[in-house]
C-alpha cells in the first residue's frame, strides 16, 4: 500500500477540495481491510513493546478533524491495541482561565510523551491556528506568528527523540451531515451532538482555508502531516494504522 501518497510534502500548497475523502485503491471491500487492520494493530502493539523496552524514543500522534471526522473512532480502532500503561491520550478543549493566562503551548508541552511512551493528541496546539483563527479569538498579528512557533516547538520535540506523526481526517461536508443526522436520530448518539457543531458547519469554508494553511506551512520532514481520506471508517482506520 502506498501510504506516502497521503503525506503532505513540506512547503507545497494544499487544496483540500481536490483531495479525496474516500480511498479508491487498493481496498474495494471492507473484509480485506479489516484483516489487514487487525494485523497492523498487532504489529503496533509489538512495536510499542520495543519502544518501551528500549526507552530511547517516544511517539506523538496528533489527530485533527472537523466535527464528526472520526478522531474518537480512530483512537479506539487503531490505537486500542496499545498497552494502556504506556499510552497517554490528551484531549484539548477550550482553554481554562489558568491555561489562557499562559502562552498557548504551555498546556500542550506537559502532555508530550517521555522516552518509551506514546502520547495521542485528540485536538492539539493546531486549534490555536484553526478555531482561534476562524473565530478571530486573537488578532491576525498573533495567530500568524504561530506557524513558526509550532514548527520550532515540534523541532525541539523531534530533536529530543520524539517521532511525530500528524493526521488530518478529511471528510466531505456531505458525510459530516450524514453523521450529524445519525447522531440526532439515534438516542445512543445524542450526547455526541452539540448545537455548537452547527455553527462550525456554517464556517466550513473558513475552516478548510485554515486547515490548508496548517498543512502547507507545518508539514515538515521531522513532523509530517498526512491527509487521510475518512468518509469510510474502515479505510480511514487502515490507512492510519499503516
Ligand atoms: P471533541 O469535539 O474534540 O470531541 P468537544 O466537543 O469538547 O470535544 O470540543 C472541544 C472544543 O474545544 C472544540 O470546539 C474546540 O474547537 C475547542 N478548543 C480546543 N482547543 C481550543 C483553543 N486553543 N481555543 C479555543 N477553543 C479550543
Amino acid at each position: 500500500m502506498n501510504f506516502d501518497k497521503h503525506r503532505v510534502e513540506p512547503g507545497t500548497a494544499v487544496d483540500l477540495s481536490a483531495m479525496a475523502t474516500e480511498c479508491i485503491e487498493p481496498y474495494a471491500d471492507k473484509s480485506q481491510a479489516k484483516d489487514d487492520l487487525e494485523d497492523n494493530v498487532e504489529k503496533l502493539a509489538d512495536l510499542q513493546n520495543l519502544l518501551y523496552a528500549e526507552s530511547k524514543h517516544a511517539l506523538l500522534i496528533i489527530l485533527q478533524a472537523m466535527d464528526a471526522g472520526g478522531k474518537d473512532g480512530t483512537i479506539r480502532h487503531v490505537m486500542g491495541g496499545f498497552n494502556p500503561q504506556g499510552v497517554h491520550v490528551a484531549s484539548f478543549k477550550v482553554p481554562t482561565r489558568r491555561e489562557i493566562a499562559h502562552d498557548y503551548l504551555w498546556r500542550i508541552h506537559k502532555h508530550t510523551p517521555g522516552r518509551g511512551e506514546i502520547s495521542i493528541f485528540n485536538r492539539s496546539h493546531y486549534e490555536d491556528v484553526l478555531v482561534v483563527r476562524v473565530n478571530n479569538l486573537v488578532p491576525p498579528e498573533m495567530w500568524s506568528k504561530r506557524y513558526d512557533h509550532i514548527n520550532e516547538f515540534e523541532r525541539l520535540l523531534a530533536d529530543s527523540g520524539v517521532t511525530i506523526r500528524k493526521f488530518f481526517l478529511h471528510i466531505s461536508k456531505r458525510e459530516q451531515k450524514e453523521r450529524f443526522d445519525a447522531r440526532l436520530e439515534d438516542p445512543r448518539k445524542h450526547w455526541k451532538f452539540s448545537s455548537g457543531d452547527l455553527k462550525v458547519r456554517e464556517q466550513w469554508d473558513d475552516y478548510m482555508e485554515a486547515y490548508e494553511t496548517v498543512l502547507s506551512k507545518c508539514s515538515t520532514s521531522y513532523a509530517p502531516w498526512y491527509v487521510i481520506p475518512s468518509d469510510r471508517r474502515w479505510d480511514r482506520n487502515l490507512v492510519v494504522s499503516q
